[in-house]
């Protein structure tokens, strides 16, 4: 494996080098540095994406794990002592991305063997994510760094109409359809559901509508999937996902509030599952394709009419 191949997030001196890296479920210890060969050793499952440190000297992901060990303080020392150079960014963890997020070095599986990586801080909760944000493709996971590192140096980035807003978790997740209502329910179609999910998935069949009221985003998914379709489905579907969302903001003041809190940001959810109908996917395979971006497009509507 040539260090050359390498995708270097952030030097950290002439030997250390923050990069992307690849593991499969099963075996952390096995870091790829090549998604293709991941994807193979996972079943031809998309691998975890992570950030890692490597040394630069040595020639292979293999002694880089052996070497991890001894040297990760190393590692952070070094880091420490670009923090302290001038012009470098404020030393709060390892590096604050924005006033929300921090990447941090984490152990992974200590009772096995030890690696560490660069993961996700919670600066508000004063806590490691639990869940550090899934990245399917090494695209995806240096977009959101590059994009976290660009939020934090632009500081405030609301209002401008160059932002969008790709990602529906943290400040954005209220955007989300399965975004949970249970103490305020969406009310459409008769019936009083817990989350936009439900609501959208209960018209595939409205005979069955009131069994999608308590679900959470994936049961709607799941018993949606289940139920005789109706047939003009396709034809219907934009219209009845506009009438979800456009019930959820009007009769929430403070979702309304925090749906024109985006500003003019562009709203366009990414995605790997190929969806370009509802979003954008991100995935090699779909780069020439059309975006159709429904749900952005539906949300920033709904926006502009919430500005009247
Ligand atoms: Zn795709």
């Amino acid at each position: 494996m040539a260090m050359d191949n390498l995708t270097i997030v952030k030097e950290l001196d002439s030997r250390y080098a923050v990069v992307l890296g690849f593991c499969t479920k099963g075996d952390l210890d096995t870091v790829y540095d090549n998604e293709a060969e991941a994807r193979e050793a996972n079943g031809g499952n998309a691998p975890s994406v992570g950030f890692v440190i490597v040394d630069r000297t040595i020639s292979a992901w293999a002694d880089f794990a052996e070497l991890a060990f001894s040297c990760i303080e190393d590692a952070l020392r070094c880091y420490q002592e670009h923090m302290a150079s001038p012009g470098a960014k404020p030393d709060l963890l390892c590096m604050p991305l924005d006033d929300e997020l921090a990447l941090t070095l984490i152990e992974r599986d200590p009772s096995n063997s030890t690696m560490y990586a660069f993961g996700f801080y919670d600066l508000k909760a004063q806590q490691p994510l639990t869940s550090i944000p899934n990245f399917s493709t090494c695209n995806e996971a240096l977009s959101y760094y590059e994009q976290a590192l660009k939020d934090w140096e632009d500081g405030e980035v609301e209002d401008d109409e160059e932002f969008a807003i790709t990602d529906f978790s943290g400040d954005y997740a209220f955007l989300n359809n399965g975004f949970d209502q249970d103490d305020n329910p969406i009310h459409i179609f008769g019936w009083d559901f817990r989350t936009a999910e439900g609501a959208f998935q209960s018209q595939k069949c409205p005979e069955q509508a009131a069994s999608f009221m308590n679900c959470t985003s994936r049961e709607a998914k799941r018993m949606g999937a289940k139920v005789p379709l109706r047939k003009d489905w396709d034809s219907v579907r934009d219209i009845v996902m506009y009438e979800v969302l456009q019930a959820k903001f009007a009769q929430s003041a403070d979702l309304a509030q925090m749906l024109l809190g985006t500003g003019g940001a562009k709203i366009e959810p990414h995605n790997t599952r190929h969806d370009n109908h509802w979003g954008s996917c991100q995935c090699a395979e779909c780069a020439e394709k059309e975006k159709e971006n429904r749900l952005g497009a539906i949300l920033m509507r709904i926006r502009e009419t919430l500005k009247q």
